[in-house]
Protein backbone atom coordinates (compact mmCIF):
# COMPACT_ATOMS: atom_id res chain seq x y z
CA UNK A 1 0.00 0.00 0.00
CA UNK A 2 1.61 3.38 -0.94
CA UNK A 3 2.08 6.36 1.18
CA UNK A 4 -0.95 8.62 0.47
CA UNK A 5 -2.85 5.53 0.74
CA UNK A 6 -1.87 4.42 4.25
CA UNK A 7 -2.45 8.02 5.14
CA UNK A 8 -6.35 8.34 3.54
CA UNK A 9 -7.03 5.32 5.24
CA UNK A 10 -5.89 6.72 9.27
CA UNK A 11 -8.01 10.13 8.31
CA UNK A 12 -10.69 7.84 7.36
CA UNK A 13 -10.47 6.38 10.57
CA UNK A 14 -10.15 9.22 12.55
CA UNK A 15 -13.07 10.93 11.24
CA UNK A 16 -15.12 7.86 12.09
CA UNK A 17 -13.90 8.02 15.64
CA UNK A 18 -14.93 11.92 15.40
CA UNK A 19 -18.29 11.24 14.27
CA UNK A 20 -18.78 7.84 16.84
CA UNK A 21 -18.06 10.75 19.34
CA UNK A 22 -20.12 13.54 18.58
CA UNK A 23 -23.15 10.88 18.43
CA UNK A 24 -22.50 9.87 21.59
CA UNK A 25 -21.98 12.98 23.09
CA UNK A 26 -25.38 13.78 21.36
CA UNK A 27 -27.25 11.05 22.37
CA UNK A 28 -25.82 11.91 26.10
CA UNK A 29 -27.30 15.54 25.75
CA UNK A 30 -30.87 14.53 24.87
CA UNK A 31 -31.17 12.13 27.09
CA UNK A 32 -30.38 14.59 30.23
CA UNK A 33 -32.31 17.02 28.98
CA UNK A 34 -35.60 14.34 28.64
CA UNK A 35 -34.48 13.47 32.19
CA UNK A 36 -33.74 16.86 33.31
CA UNK A 37 -37.63 17.97 32.55
CA UNK A 38 -38.49 14.69 34.45
CA UNK A 39 -35.86 15.56 37.64
CA UNK A 40 -34.87 19.54 37.60
CA UNK A 41 -30.88 19.47 38.06
CA UNK A 42 -31.25 21.15 41.35
CA UNK A 43 -32.74 18.22 42.89
CA UNK A 44 -30.44 15.86 41.89
CA UNK A 45 -29.05 14.87 44.73
CA UNK A 46 -32.08 13.64 45.98
CA UNK A 47 -31.62 10.92 44.13
CA UNK A 48 -27.77 9.73 44.99
CA UNK A 49 -27.48 6.82 47.29
CA UNK A 50 -31.26 6.45 48.35
CA UNK A 51 -31.83 4.60 51.33
CA UNK A 52 -32.81 1.04 51.22
CA UNK A 53 -35.91 0.73 52.71
CA UNK A 54 -38.18 -2.59 52.48
CA UNK A 55 -41.71 -2.02 52.01
CA UNK A 56 -44.78 -1.98 54.58
CA UNK A 57 -46.37 -5.04 55.12
CA UNK A 58 -50.21 -5.32 54.54
CA UNK A 59 -51.34 -4.03 57.88
CA UNK A 60 -48.55 -2.54 59.33
CA UNK A 61 -48.38 0.69 60.99
CA UNK A 62 -44.62 2.39 60.80
CA UNK A 63 -42.91 5.01 62.05
CA UNK A 64 -39.59 6.29 61.08
CA UNK A 65 -37.69 8.76 63.15
CA UNK A 66 -35.20 9.46 60.36
CA UNK A 67 -31.43 10.63 61.69
CA UNK A 68 -31.03 14.36 60.77
CA UNK A 69 -28.08 15.24 62.99
CA UNK A 70 -29.76 17.56 65.57
CA UNK A 71 -33.70 18.34 65.13
CA UNK A 72 -36.37 16.21 64.03
CA UNK A 73 -38.06 14.33 61.72
CA UNK A 74 -40.48 11.63 62.10
CA UNK A 75 -42.17 9.83 59.08
CA UNK A 76 -45.26 7.51 59.99
CA UNK A 77 -46.79 5.54 57.63
CA UNK A 78 -50.19 4.41 58.60
CA UNK A 79 -52.09 0.43 57.59
CA UNK A 80 -54.20 1.91 55.25
CA UNK A 81 -50.96 3.36 53.32
CA UNK A 82 -51.56 7.33 54.13
CA UNK A 83 -48.43 8.56 55.28
CA UNK A 84 -47.44 11.66 57.76
CA UNK A 85 -44.52 13.81 57.91
CA UNK A 86 -43.76 15.77 61.36
CA UNK A 87 -41.42 18.42 61.27
CA UNK A 88 -38.79 18.33 58.54
CA UNK A 89 -35.26 18.47 60.04
CA UNK A 90 -33.04 21.83 61.14
CA UNK A 91 -32.48 23.13 57.00
CA UNK A 92 -28.96 22.17 57.05
CA UNK A 93 -28.30 20.94 53.51
CA UNK A 94 -27.22 17.38 54.71
CA UNK A 95 -30.21 17.31 57.10
CA UNK A 96 -32.51 18.03 54.16
CA UNK A 97 -30.89 15.55 51.31
CA UNK A 98 -31.17 13.12 54.33
CA UNK A 99 -35.06 13.81 54.58
CA UNK A 100 -35.45 13.48 50.36
CA UNK A 101 -33.55 10.69 50.03
CA UNK A 102 -35.43 8.86 52.39
CA UNK A 103 -38.58 9.99 50.79
CA UNK A 104 -37.33 9.39 47.13
CA UNK A 105 -36.07 5.80 48.18
CA UNK A 106 -39.33 4.72 49.29
CA UNK A 107 -40.96 6.37 45.91
CA UNK A 108 -42.83 8.61 48.71
CA UNK A 109 -44.09 11.79 46.11
CA UNK A 110 -47.43 12.49 48.03
CA UNK A 111 -47.79 12.87 51.52
CA UNK A 112 -51.07 12.96 53.06
CA UNK A 113 -50.11 14.93 55.85
CA UNK A 114 -47.06 16.78 57.03
CA UNK A 115 -47.15 18.24 60.25
CA UNK A 116 -44.75 21.00 62.03
CA UNK A 117 -44.94 20.72 65.38
CA UNK A 118 -43.78 24.19 66.14
CA UNK A 119 -41.79 26.89 64.65
CA UNK A 120 -38.25 26.12 66.14
CA UNK A 121 -35.71 26.23 63.10
CA UNK A 122 -34.26 22.65 64.07
CA UNK A 123 -38.02 21.21 63.13
CA UNK A 124 -39.16 23.80 60.30
CA UNK A 125 -35.89 23.93 58.69
CA UNK A 126 -36.14 21.83 55.79
CA UNK A 127 -39.89 21.52 55.22
CA UNK A 128 -39.89 24.86 52.65
CA UNK A 129 -37.62 22.88 50.40
CA UNK A 130 -39.52 19.74 50.84
CA UNK A 131 -42.88 21.18 50.34
CA UNK A 132 -41.72 22.64 47.19
CA UNK A 133 -40.59 19.18 45.57
CA UNK A 134 -43.21 17.01 47.49
CA UNK A 135 -47.19 17.41 46.99
CA UNK A 136 -49.30 17.14 50.51
CA UNK A 137 -52.93 16.46 51.21
CA UNK A 138 -52.93 18.74 54.28
CA UNK A 139 -50.54 20.83 56.31
CA UNK A 140 -50.84 21.11 59.91
CA UNK A 141 -48.80 24.16 61.41
CA UNK A 142 -48.61 26.42 64.69
CA UNK A 143 -49.95 29.45 63.46
CA UNK A 144 -50.50 32.41 61.22
CA UNK A 145 -50.14 34.77 64.17
CA UNK A 146 -46.25 33.43 64.62
CA UNK A 147 -45.31 34.05 60.92
CA UNK A 148 -42.56 36.06 61.18
CA UNK A 149 -40.81 34.56 64.28
CA UNK A 150 -37.78 33.28 63.14
CA UNK A 151 -36.42 33.16 59.62
CA UNK A 152 -37.06 29.81 58.94
CA UNK A 153 -40.28 29.69 59.60
CA UNK A 154 -41.05 32.64 57.59
CA UNK A 155 -39.49 30.53 55.14
CA UNK A 156 -41.89 27.49 55.90
CA UNK A 157 -44.88 30.12 56.01
CA UNK A 158 -43.97 31.77 52.73
CA UNK A 159 -43.92 28.52 50.84
CA UNK A 160 -47.50 27.41 52.37
CA UNK A 161 -48.91 30.54 51.43
CA UNK A 162 -48.19 29.82 47.87
CA UNK A 163 -49.88 26.15 48.35
CA UNK A 164 -53.63 25.13 47.36
CA UNK A 165 -53.52 22.39 50.00
CA UNK A 166 -55.57 21.67 53.33
CA UNK A 167 -54.10 24.12 56.03
CA UNK A 168 -54.87 23.25 59.62
CA UNK A 169 -53.26 25.33 62.91
CA UNK A 170 -52.47 22.45 65.43
CA UNK A 171 -55.21 22.41 68.00
CA UNK A 172 -56.30 20.02 70.76
CA UNK A 173 -58.87 17.27 69.65
CA UNK A 174 -57.34 17.70 65.67
CA UNK A 175 -58.01 14.18 64.87
CA UNK A 176 -57.17 12.70 61.77
CA UNK A 177 -58.21 8.92 62.46
CA UNK A 178 -59.33 5.96 60.39
CA UNK A 179 -62.46 4.05 60.69
CA UNK A 180 -61.05 1.36 57.89
CA UNK A 181 -63.04 -1.72 58.57
CA UNK A 182 -59.89 -4.03 58.54
CA UNK A 183 -56.82 -2.13 60.20
CA UNK A 184 -58.95 0.73 61.88
CA UNK A 185 -56.63 3.01 64.43
CA UNK A 186 -56.85 6.61 65.62
CA UNK A 187 -54.54 9.96 65.63
CA UNK A 188 -55.32 12.90 67.90
CA UNK A 189 -53.81 15.66 68.91
CA UNK A 190 -53.63 16.23 72.62
CA UNK A 191 -51.62 19.24 72.60
CA UNK A 192 -51.41 22.85 71.93
CA UNK A 193 -54.72 24.85 72.95
CA UNK A 194 -55.67 26.57 69.51
CA UNK A 195 -54.67 29.96 68.75
CA UNK A 196 -57.19 32.41 70.33
CA UNK A 197 -58.47 30.23 72.54
CA UNK A 198 -57.99 31.45 76.19
CA UNK A 199 -55.86 28.90 77.31
CA UNK A 200 -53.65 28.88 74.78
CA UNK A 201 -51.90 32.85 76.01
CA UNK A 202 -50.67 30.69 78.69
CA UNK A 203 -48.39 28.85 76.73
CA UNK A 204 -45.43 29.84 74.52
CA UNK A 205 -41.98 28.82 73.21
CA UNK A 206 -41.47 24.82 72.88
CA UNK A 207 -44.74 24.40 74.98
CA UNK A 208 -46.61 25.30 71.61
CA UNK A 209 -45.58 22.32 70.14
CA UNK A 210 -48.04 19.43 69.11
CA UNK A 211 -48.20 16.57 70.97
CA UNK A 212 -49.54 13.82 68.53
CA UNK A 213 -51.24 10.16 70.29
CA UNK A 214 -51.36 7.47 67.71
CA UNK A 215 -52.97 4.43 68.92
CA UNK A 216 -53.45 1.25 66.81
CA UNK A 217 -54.80 -2.11 68.29
CA UNK A 218 -53.16 -2.68 71.09
CA UNK A 219 -50.28 -0.04 70.59
CA UNK A 220 -50.14 3.71 71.27
CA UNK A 221 -47.18 6.08 70.82
CA UNK A 222 -46.90 9.90 71.81
CA UNK A 223 -44.86 12.82 69.55
CA UNK A 224 -43.97 14.72 72.26
CA UNK A 225 -42.88 17.66 69.93
CA UNK A 226 -40.15 19.84 72.59
CA UNK A 227 -42.63 20.45 74.65
CA UNK A 228 -41.70 20.90 78.77
CA UNK A 229 -42.50 19.25 81.61
CA UNK A 230 -45.46 21.95 82.70
CA UNK A 231 -47.27 20.72 79.51
CA UNK A 232 -46.58 16.82 80.68
CA UNK A 233 -47.72 17.49 83.93
CA UNK A 234 -50.77 19.22 83.00
CA UNK A 235 -51.66 16.37 80.13
CA UNK A 236 -51.20 13.68 82.85
CA UNK A 237 -53.23 15.72 85.45
CA UNK A 238 -56.30 15.83 82.50
CA UNK A 239 -55.75 12.07 81.28
CA UNK A 240 -55.91 11.40 85.45
CA UNK A 241 -59.52 12.79 85.31
CA UNK A 242 -60.76 12.32 81.99
CA UNK A 243 -60.35 15.25 80.70
CA UNK A 244 -58.03 14.48 77.27
CA UNK A 245 -59.66 15.16 74.13
CA UNK A 246 -62.11 12.46 72.41
CA UNK A 247 -60.85 9.16 73.97
CA UNK A 248 -56.94 9.81 74.14
CA UNK A 249 -55.53 7.27 77.12
CA UNK A 250 -51.85 7.56 77.81
CA UNK A 251 -51.42 5.30 80.71
CA UNK A 252 -49.70 2.61 78.53
CA UNK A 253 -47.63 3.98 75.99
CA UNK A 254 -45.63 1.36 73.55
CA UNK A 255 -43.51 4.55 72.51
CA UNK A 256 -42.37 7.68 73.68
CA UNK A 257 -40.46 9.80 70.92
CA UNK A 258 -38.96 11.75 73.89
CA UNK A 259 -39.18 15.45 74.23
CA UNK A 260 -36.99 18.20 73.12
CA UNK A 261 -34.14 15.50 72.02
CA UNK A 262 -33.49 14.69 75.61
CA UNK A 263 -33.39 18.03 77.01
CA UNK A 264 -32.94 18.06 80.89
CA UNK A 265 -36.78 20.14 80.81
CA UNK A 266 -37.76 17.85 78.56
CA UNK A 267 -39.32 14.27 80.69
CA UNK A 268 -40.32 14.33 84.19
CA UNK A 269 -40.27 11.22 86.64
CA UNK A 270 -44.02 11.47 86.94
CA UNK A 271 -45.02 11.08 83.28
CA UNK A 272 -42.63 8.54 83.19
CA UNK A 273 -44.20 6.88 85.86
CA UNK A 274 -47.86 8.13 84.28
CA UNK A 275 -47.44 6.65 80.55
CA UNK A 276 -45.37 3.50 81.40
CA UNK A 277 -44.02 3.59 78.04
CA UNK A 278 -42.08 0.36 77.32
CA UNK A 279 -39.97 2.11 74.50
CA UNK A 280 -38.29 5.12 74.09
CA UNK A 281 -36.29 7.43 71.00
CA UNK A 282 -34.52 10.35 71.13
CA UNK A 283 -33.83 12.54 67.94
CA UNK A 284 -30.66 14.29 68.53
CA UNK A 285 -27.08 14.88 66.60
CA UNK A 286 -23.73 13.63 67.60
CA UNK A 287 -21.47 16.04 69.78
CA UNK A 288 -24.50 18.16 69.34
CA UNK A 289 -23.74 21.55 71.74
CA UNK A 290 -26.75 21.93 73.62
CA UNK A 291 -25.58 18.58 75.10
CA UNK A 292 -28.63 16.82 74.23
CA UNK A 293 -29.80 14.30 75.80
CA UNK A 294 -28.65 15.39 79.09
CA UNK A 295 -27.79 12.92 81.70
CA UNK A 296 -30.11 13.57 84.16
CA UNK A 297 -33.09 12.08 81.45
CA UNK A 298 -30.97 9.39 80.06
CA UNK A 299 -30.96 8.40 84.18
CA UNK A 300 -34.88 8.63 84.45
CA UNK A 301 -35.32 7.08 80.84
CA UNK A 302 -33.29 3.95 81.86
CA UNK A 303 -35.12 3.62 85.05
CA UNK A 304 -38.58 3.71 83.64
CA UNK A 305 -38.33 2.83 80.33
CA UNK A 306 -36.86 -1.12 78.78
CA UNK A 307 -35.56 -0.22 75.83
CA UNK A 308 -33.88 3.41 75.03
CA UNK A 309 -33.15 4.42 70.85
CA UNK A 310 -31.25 7.49 69.77
CA UNK A 311 -30.58 8.32 66.05
CA UNK A 312 -27.28 9.92 67.06
CA UNK A 313 -25.63 6.72 67.67
CA UNK A 314 -28.25 4.04 65.74
CA UNK A 315 -28.79 6.34 62.82
CA UNK A 316 -32.54 6.51 61.71
CA UNK A 317 -34.82 3.83 63.60
CA UNK A 318 -37.77 2.06 62.27
CA UNK A 319 -40.64 0.90 64.73
CA UNK A 320 -43.05 -1.56 63.26
CA UNK A 321 -46.71 -2.38 64.34
CA UNK A 322 -48.55 -4.97 62.86
CA UNK A 323 -52.08 -5.79 63.01
CA UNK A 324 -51.31 -8.68 65.08
CA UNK A 325 -49.64 -7.23 67.98
CA UNK A 326 -46.28 -7.85 66.80
CA UNK A 327 -43.85 -4.96 67.73
CA UNK A 328 -40.11 -4.78 65.79
CA UNK A 329 -37.45 -2.20 65.50
CA UNK A 330 -34.81 -1.60 63.34
CA UNK A 331 -31.91 0.62 63.08
CA UNK A 332 -29.64 1.89 60.40
CA UNK A 333 -26.37 1.42 62.27
ZN1 LIG B 1 -36.16 20.87 68.86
Amino acid sequence: MSYRKEEQKIQWKLRRIMWIVFAVILVLVIALSIFSSFVPPVTWKYYFYLPSVSAREEGELRIHCIDVGQGDCTLVEFPDGKTMLVDGGNGQESATTAIMRYLNGMKIDYLDYVVLTHTDSDHCGGLDTILQYKSVGTVCYPSAEEATVNAEYASFYTVLTTLSCQKEENHRGYDISSNDERYPYKVVWAWPYGSGTPNSQNYTGNDKSAVIWIDYGETEGLLMGDVTTTVQDRLRNEGAVGLLPDGIDITSVDLLKVSHHGALNGTSEDFLTYIQADKALISCGANNPYGHPSFMTMTLLNNNVDEIYRTDTQGTVVFTWGADGTHTVTTSR
